[in-house]
């Protein structure tokens, strides 16, 4: 399939992605609401000009203090995360200490075992919410997206929820958390709700974390003004003038 894709066309790493995504689809890890989900992404990576933008160095500067200073750090993830980026979750997680936590919106235990596989396979050790013996639940959500594991998003003090719902980061919201997520649609609800949203791809912009975290415990940590409202402003500017300057290339 990838010979489908010529290095030389200009939007060959985000079809790579695409492609990545239903591979992981075909092996049981995403669910089909996630191809579309990713649909909506890729049509805001276009707006964005594909690139991590300014204001998403921002916030991915933001999130990794924070994550660097969390006490009980956890990355939730779900079937498409686990699709895209299991290394780079591994790796973040080793670096800043966090736990790992398979919470996925449309709920499967087939689902969670191949995710589960997956993670192992790229080095995770512990790997929480696939144990039905340690669960618990959130208030404000319904059904089985408000199961958590006790000790990990229940207890978590800082979750970083790549590509979530709106609904579920509004609930992490309301028990405490300091949240942050990766969402390329800067007016979703989530990337509205959440405490430092990163308007980029997951799969670019999760390496810049996972640099910026280690440069941070290197160096002696600084704290960062960070206001999540201005840099989703900043970011839909962004959108408008990389718009504006398509138009006149037109
Ligand atoms: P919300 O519930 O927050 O209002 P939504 O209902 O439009 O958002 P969901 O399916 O709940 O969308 O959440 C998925 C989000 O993930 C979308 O906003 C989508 O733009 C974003 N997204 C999809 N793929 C990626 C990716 N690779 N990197 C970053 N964000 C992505
Ligand atoms: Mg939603």
């Amino acid at each position: 399939m990838t010979n489908l894709i010529p290095k030389s066309h200009p939007r060959a790493k985000s079809l790579y992605i695409r492609e990545q995504l239903v591979h992981a689809f075909d092996d049981g890890l995403v669910a089909k609401e996630g191809l579309m989900a990713h649909g909506r992404g890729e049509a805001f990576d276009y707006l964005i000009g594909e690139k991590t933008s300014k204001s998403a160095k921002n916030a991915i500067k933001a999130a990794a203090f924070a994550l660097v200073c969390a006490k009980h750090p956890v990355i939730s993830v779900n079937g498409n995360i686990a699709g895209l980026c299991p290394k780079e979750i591994v790796e973040l997680s080793k670096v800043v200490n966090a736990k790992i936590e398979i919470n996925l919106f449309y709920s499967s235990d087939k689902r969670k075992q191949n995710i589960l596989r997956t993670l192992k396979k790229n080095g995770a050790r512990e790997i929480l919410g696939v144990d039905k013996k340690n669960t618990t639940r959130i208030s404000s959500l319904d059904s089985a997206r408000r199961i958590v594991d006790k000790n990990g998003i229940y207890t978590a003090d800082v979750v970083l929820v790549p590509l979530e719902d709106g609904d579920r980061t509004l609930a992490l919201k309301k028990e405490g958390k300091k949240v942050i997520t990766f969402d390329l649609n800067p007016l979703s609800r989530t990337a509205q709700t959440a405490d430092i949203t990163i308007v980029d791809n997951v799969v670019r912009g999760i390496k810049e974390l996972i640099d910026v975290c280690v440069k941070m415990q290197k160096k002696n940590l600084q704290n960062i003004a960070f206001d999540n409202k201005k840099n989703l402003a900043k970011s839909i500017s962004e959108i408008k003038n990389y718009l504006e300057r398509r138009a006149k290339l037109a």
